[in-house]
């Protein structure tokens, strides 16, 4: 796990991106409450967690299965009103656990999957608020569903297998100027009657706000940096 920066630093860091959020917010002509800070805590120690906890922040991502199942049932004991979002790839194997764990999850991308979550919601009578994360960069590494694809995969998830889908969720190549990858995603959103758009991180949530983002997904910019 990445080393804790200490609890100051991360105090203050997140109440710079809270004031970034409401300065964006404002510049964008959106009411702050539109949007979620997903405060991602992936690598990061429960020690790293508690004081962000402290300070007030609720809904925290982390983008794998077997680390937030180790780390997060001692938090959420001890803290209430807590919601954690899955942000990253998801075997299909694995959606017992955060169908379980999770409130949201913001990567899903085949069909294998959705028949997976499908019948774990049913099973469990939980509902995590679903994201289809769209690889709006084409880049072959890169988990989602191709943009020319995301039509037909958003009925599918509806028709075959009964999902209810909320959003989209994207991840510009890093290379590339990410408005228009969140343009594009909100495009699709919009064209497929999704209202929650899951983009920005700590360097882009500015952008991804003036352009219709609900959940900002951000890590170093309030923990530091990961090694
Ligand atoms: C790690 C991660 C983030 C947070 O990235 P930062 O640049 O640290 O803010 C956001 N989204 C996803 C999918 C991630 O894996």
């Amino acid at each position: 796990m990445a080393t804790a920066a200490s609890p100051t630093t991360t105090i203050s860091g997140l109440a710079a991106v809270r004031a970034e959020i409401v300065r964006a917010c404002r510049d964008a002509g959106r009411e702050v409450a539109e949007v979620e800070l997903v405060a991602v805590s992936k690598t990061f120690p429960a020690e790293a967690i508690e004081p962000v906890i402290a300070a007030g922040q609720r809904v925290f991502g982390e983008n794998r299965v077997q680390e937030a199942k180790t780390k997060w049932p001692p938090l959420l004991e001890k803290y209430s009103g807590i919601a954690l979002h899955l942000i990253g790839p998801l075997q299909s194997n694995k959606a017992k656990e955060a169908v379980a764990l999770f409130d949201a999850i913001h990567s899903v991308d085949r069909r294998s999957l959705c028949e997976a979550l499908a019948k774990e919601i049913s099973k469990q009578g939980r509902q995590p608020l679903l994201f289809a994360e769209i690889n709006t960069g084409a880049e072959p590494q890169k988990a989602g569903v191709l943009p020319q694809d995301a039509d037909a995969f958003l009925t599918a998830c509806r028709d075959s297998y009964g999902l209810t889908m909320s959003g989209l969720m994207c991840i510009p190549p890093l290379d590339q100027a990410p408005g228009p990858h969140f343009a594009l995603t909100a495009k699709i959103a919009q064209r497929n009657g999704l209202k929650l758009l899951s983009m920005g991180m700590s360097a882009d949530f500015g952008v991804a706000i003036s352009l219709g983002a609900t959940h900002v997904r951000i890590g170093s910019a309030i923990f530091g940096g990961r090694t």
